[in-house]
């Protein structure tokens, strides 16, 4: 294999493959470079896998996760009908197989991975797979994933598309919680969840596991979910079904701890708007989703003109109101009849 290339990538996500197979299909020499799925000594991932966080732990198995969500909440309304008018339906309809569901989201992504890696080779890219670290502009030190021996690789374009990983708040007790790729990894369903985030993966999270059947608690700062950015008619129209279907909201809610408790289940403590913090007892899984922050710690980007900070300021445990929606409204009276 070379040492030097047109264009180095450094991350095989969405962004990264897409412009490593333009790229050679334009005729450049390639190189990608990826850590594939690693995982540090506590388990948790460090790498997505070849597709990146679309493909592992985002998009792709969050829609299996949300079809087999759908297809329970639907199901679950037919059950009571038909016992309604005199069927007999086990209790055991509605009630999922984590463990086949698993298996068979993680035999989708795999596939998934290996079509990845497949079109790569197919379109002449070079797969390097392993972290990438910058020694000067035009040059990067790769640390092999599997142990193997280091490599330097040279090209006078180098991208950088290294996506991100989900941020924790500093919360005591943190470690008993986990993030969105935690979610992926859960080997069974929990029974009671605790979901911390206002965002989109929080929502998505909460309603998935809610859809499957777990008692969900959804905890967020203000009065609403995504309150910064969205449309107020979305956040008015989202907060209205949820609050007629579940999860459980609690809003105004600030998480302040986690403790471990005598049983092994979770207690979260909130602070609420008012008053005194709430112990909320019994979860056998809290999932915080409060953001992701890039993975560029490791590229050693000072080397290259790009000095830290270039992580995102740390999440600040209450920050101020969003300013109020400046959307028009969505049906603008109608114009006065001609005279
Ligand atoms: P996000 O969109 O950044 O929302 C996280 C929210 O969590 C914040 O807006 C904040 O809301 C709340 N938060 C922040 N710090 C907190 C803390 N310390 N304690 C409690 N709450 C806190 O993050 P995300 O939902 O994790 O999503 C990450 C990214 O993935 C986003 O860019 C999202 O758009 C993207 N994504 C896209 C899709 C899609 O396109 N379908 C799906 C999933 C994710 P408050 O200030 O209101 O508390």
């Amino acid at each position: 294999m070379p040492s030097s290339y047109d264009l180095i990538v450094i991350g095989g996500g969405s962004g990264g493959s897409a412009c490593a197979r333009r790229a050679a299909e334009y005729g450049a020499k390639v190189c990608l470079i990826d850590k594939g799925p690693t995982r540090d000594a506590s388990g948790a991932r460090t790498g997505a896998g070849f597709g990146g966080t679309c493909v592992n732990v985002g998009c792709v198995p969050k829609k299996i996760m949300y079809n087999a969500a759908s297809q329970r909440e639907s199901m679950v309304g037919h059950v009571a009908l038909a016992r309604g008018l005199g069927f007999t339906v086990p209790e055991s309809a509605g009630v999922v197989d984590w463990a086949m569901l698993k298996s068979r989201r993680d035999a989708y992504v795999s596939k998934l991975n290996k079509s990845y890696e497949g079109n790569w080779t197919k379109a002449g890219i070079d797969i390097v797979v392993g972290e990438a670290q910058f020694v000067s502009e035009k040059t990067v030190r790769v640390k092999s994933s599997d142990g193997g021996a280091e490599r330097t690789l040279s090209a006078p374009k180098i991208l950088v598309a290294v996506g991100g990983t989900p941020a924790m708040p500093p919360l005591p007790g943190i470690d008993l919680a986990i993030s969105s790729d935690g979610f992926f990894d859960l080997a069974s369903q929990p029974r009671k969840v605790a979901v911390v985030g206002a965002g989109y993966i929080a929502v998505e999270m909460a309603g998935i596991l809610h859809g499957l059947g777990s008692e969900v608690h959804l905890f967020f700062r203000g009065e609403t979910l995504l309150r910064r950015g969205f449309d107020p008619y979305i956040v008015e129209a989202l907060m209205s079904e949820l609050k007629a279907h579940g999860p459980q909201l609690h809003p105004e809610s600030t998480p302040m701890r986690l403790v471990r408790a005598a049983d092994g289940s979770t207690t979260l403590v909130i602070q609420p708007k008012a008053g005194q913090p709430v112990e909320h007892t019994g979860f056998d899984c809290v999932l915080m989703a409060i953001g992701r922050a890039p993975s560029t710690a490791s590229l050693g980007l000072d080397r290259v003109g790009h000095p830290p900070p270039y992580l995102p300021p740390p999440f600040p445990p209450n920050l101020p109101p969003p300013p109020p929606p400046s959307v028009p409204p969505p049906h603008p009276p109608p114009p006065p009849p001609p005279p």
